[in-house]
């Protein structure tokens, strides 16, 4: 077998040469080859620092000291790693060594570059055996005999007592591991720090920066609070930013080593990164994701316009909460005031406005953060200024949730406290992503969210075509144009209750006034928003569902009933079927949108729970002159009576269903959906509820009757694949999470496509 040399330059190095130049060492040999930009660099091979223990006899010396080491005792373990380390450190190097070394460091630019001195174990950095950190690096090192003296001092920390100590109880045999020392340009970098190009937590194409000034060191060590970037792969944007306030950077320190210094005042709330480095180091990031074939946790570094991709390794956090404190954890000295549950992404920052009534919402202003107990639908407008949304109560399916996420502005739902701990004119910053409420502004004005980027973030930039129709959820038409650069493949629910409530008067209250002809136009004209909207594709537009306690504040809300328990009360289709003229009006709009030629309008009624409401509802319609025969009318599955009695829904000819689970699940675990102190029991996939979901789609499926989700878990990836498996042929998801939706559709459409393929040619 050849002979590994003492000295490997980069170029010469590929993955399989781990053995050689350990995991730090093959990995940047492999960047290179794939055209990362990595500074130039040689590695001291691990074969030469075998030479170097047999040459000087210290092989034998090191470990006859270690053969009777019991590595529980400490103060044993210490003195065995002290006399190890200074053996290696006292003993001369071997002249062919030294020489090869010195010819190596003299071409890479004639003796005076500075050079990082990293050890690379021949273990470091593996996936499953993580020695990490147990190693040195030295940086700043500039002149042959501090070289030679640091590639020393990487070899002696092989002999500290933590690794030794960490070796033994792992098994490894310390007479056999070896340590490789990588020799690279020093990249001063003006600003630095870490990416992980696959979200860390969920892997979804998200690539997260984190970057600050001076070396990347500061970053990775914690030192600093960074800046925070999100690149969403998919729309090849930057779709977040967050600037932190940056204290402190790591410097080169004269001619060795580094040093920790104060940022002037100028630069500490100053942006990082532009979004044009972004998306570079994003690319690169994903080059090195498509050459491993598993999302990287990349260190990079930027000096006059020049970028460097300094170190790759793979992510092992992704499925495991455990890892996600890292990334997400680093945002900052920033103290976290409350937390809540993230229901529309977004980071913004602004001052609190607390709202205790409707008649307050004159105190909003534009950029505000609303803070309430709940919103309700006469809110809305004070919602659309806002630049964030915060509710002490409500899970992800209440209206402050729902009403955020189309309007694309940040939200955080279920505080608890949030009224009662945070004050009027108070400056936070709010993440509608992870639920939390941090004190002060560190989120750039720029984020505003009903812009720029929320709209971004939703809009495909290569559609996925996928067999299973994905289309998105609208409540209030001015989100028409934003689900429709989705790319949706329609409307699989629009809320009207929205729309109704909107206008601030009861359907009870127009009728009583004489103003039907006014309420017929409202509705009209906003339904027709949304089928303009989507022109030849599906719109399915739902009845009225609104509960009684939601029509309170709004003329004419009065003469509402008091109910009890308002979710199990008179809302839905069995509201509508006792009030004919309030149903009447809205089958008036609906009939003048037909007669305009919108074939693409279907009818859903809403909380059906026995075909006879089917039957009377069509009969009713029919009695208005409606062709019911015609048109497409289906029903929502919300209660659990509608999914065990499908087949008898089916025999009465819907022409199609969609499982509205947010209903669905509290109806099938007796679980309020908007009360924070059970939503930790709200949990989608139980398994009665997939059960009676899986019932449903089996039944419709065989009537070949389109079957569908219009609920909050149509929005969640690993629900969307579950409901592909087992049939579902389309799903309805809010618009932030159309893109996902539809790329979860489409591996799991790939994957069951492949099984099929393949146990065919197992046959
Ligand atoms: C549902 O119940 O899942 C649904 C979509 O309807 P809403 O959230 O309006 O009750
Ligand atoms: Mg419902």
């Amino acid at each position: 077998m050849k002979e590994v040399p003492n000295i490997l330059w980069l170029e010469e190095i590929r993955k399989e040469d781990i053995i050689s130049v350990g995991g730090k060492g093959a990995s940047l040999g492999e960047m290179a080859s794939i055209g990362l930009p990595v500074p130039k660099a040689f590695v001291v091979t691990a074969q030469a620092f075998r030479r170097f223990l047999v040459e000087t006899d210290l092989e034998k010396k090191i470990f006859a000291s270690f053969e009777r080491l019991d590595v529980e005792d400490n103060a044993a373990l210490e003195k065995a790693a002290d006399k190890a380390k200074a053996l290696v450190l006292k003993a001369k190097m071997p002249a062919s060594l030294r020489d090869d070394i010195k010819k190596a460091y003299k071409k890479m630019d004639n003796n005076d570059l500075i050079v990082a001195v990293r050890s690379s174990a021949t273990a470091e950095d593996l996936p499953d055996a993580s020695f990490a950190g147990q190693q040195e690096t030295y940086l700043n090192i500039k002149g042959e005999a501090n070289l030679l003296l640091s590639i020393q001092q990487c070899w002696a920390s092989l002999y500290g007592a933590r690794a030794i100590y960490y070796r033994a109880r792992q098994g490894f045999d310390d007479s056999t591991v070896n340590i490789a020392v990588v020799v690279q340009q020093l990249v001063h970098s003006e600003k630095a720090g870490v990416m992980f190009t696959s979200h860390p937590i969920t892997g979804e194409p998200s690539t997260i920066i984190e970057g600050s000034w001076g070396l990347g060191e500061a970053v990775v060590s914690g030192s600093v609070s960074p800046d925070k970037y999100v690149f969403d792969q998919r729309t090849e944007k930057v779709v977040d930013t967050l600037i932190s306030n940056k204290k402190v950077e790591i410097i080169a320190d004269g001619d060795h080593g580094t040093k920790l210094a104060d940022v002037p005042k100028d630069r500490q709330d100053k942006q990082v990164l532009s979004d044009a480095e972004v998306a570079k180091l994003a690319m690169y990031g994903k080059i090195a994701e498509n050459h491993y074939g598993v999302p990287q946790d990349v260190e990079w570094g930027i000096v006059s316009g020049t970028t460097y991709i300094l170190q790759s390794r793979p992510i092992t956090t992704i499925g495991s909460k455990k890892g996600a404190k890292g990334m997400s954890g680093n945002t900052g000295s920033a103290n976290i005031l409350i937390k809540g549950q993230g229901a529309a992404p977004g980071i913004a920052s602004g001052k609190v406005v607390i709202i205790r009534d409707v008649k307050d919402t004159s105190a909003v202003k534009e950029g505000d953060i609303l803070v309430t107990k709940m919103t309700n639908p006469d809110m809305v407008p004070a919602m659309r200024k806002v630049a964030a949304i915060v509710t002490d109560e409500g899970g992800m399916t209440c209206h402050a949730a729902i009403v955020s996420r189309e309007l694309g502005t940040p939200a955080v739902v279920g505080t608890k406290t949030a009224t009662a701990i945070l004050k009027n004119g108070q400056l936070i910053t709010v993440d509608g992503e992870l639920g939390l409420i941090y004190e002060g502004a560190i989120a750039p004005a720029a984020a505003s969210p009903a812009a720029g980027p929320a709209t971004q973030a939703v809009v495909a930039h290569a559609p996925i075509i996928t067999a299973t129709s994905v289309k998105v959820n609208v409540s209030i038409p001015e989100a028409a144009t934003r689900a429709a650069a989705t790319g949706a493949d329609g409307v699989g629910l629009l809320r009207i209750e929205h729309l109704i409530l909107g206008l601030n008067k009861t359907p009870g209250w127009f009728i009583q006034n004489k103003k039907e002809e006014e309420f017929v136009k409202e509705l009209h004209d906003g339904i027709k928003i949304v089928l303009d909207a989507f022109p030849g594709k599906p719109v399915w537009v739902r009845t009225l569902d609104a509960p009684t306690d939601e029509f309170r504040n709004m003329k004419g809300g009065e003469s509402e009933p008091h109910e009890h328990n308002p979710m199990l009360g008179w809302r839905g289709i069995r509201r509508d079927l006792q009030s004919p003229d309030q149903f009447r009006l809205q089958v008036e709009a609906f009939k003048r949108l037909w007669n305009e030629g919108y074939e693409n309008l279907g009818i859903m009624f809403p909380m059906v729970s026995h075909p006879d409401q089917f039957i009377r509802g069509k009969e009713m319609m029919r009695g208005w002159g409606v062709d019911v025969e015609k048109v497409t009318l289906g029903i929502m599955i919300e209660i659990p009576s509608s999914a065990i009695m499908i087949e008898d829904f089916l025999k009465c000819g819907i022409k199609f269903a969609s499982f509205g689970t947010n209903d669905l699940i509290q109806y099938t675990l007796a679980i309020d959906r908007n009360n924070e102190n059970v939503a930790d029991m709200y949990n989608p996939q139980h398994p009665a509820v997939l059960t009676l979901i899986h019932n449903a789609i089996q039944m419709c499926r065989a009537y070949d009757v389109e079957v569908s989700i219009c609920g909050q878990a149509g929005s969640d990836p690993k629900m969307a694949s579950w409901l592909v498996e087992h049939g579902i042929t389309s799903l309805s998801a809010n618009i932030d999470a159309i893109a996902k939706i539809r790329e979860a559709v489409a591996k799991t459409e790939k994957r069951i496509i492949l099984e099929a393929a393949r146990s065919k040619d197992a046959e």
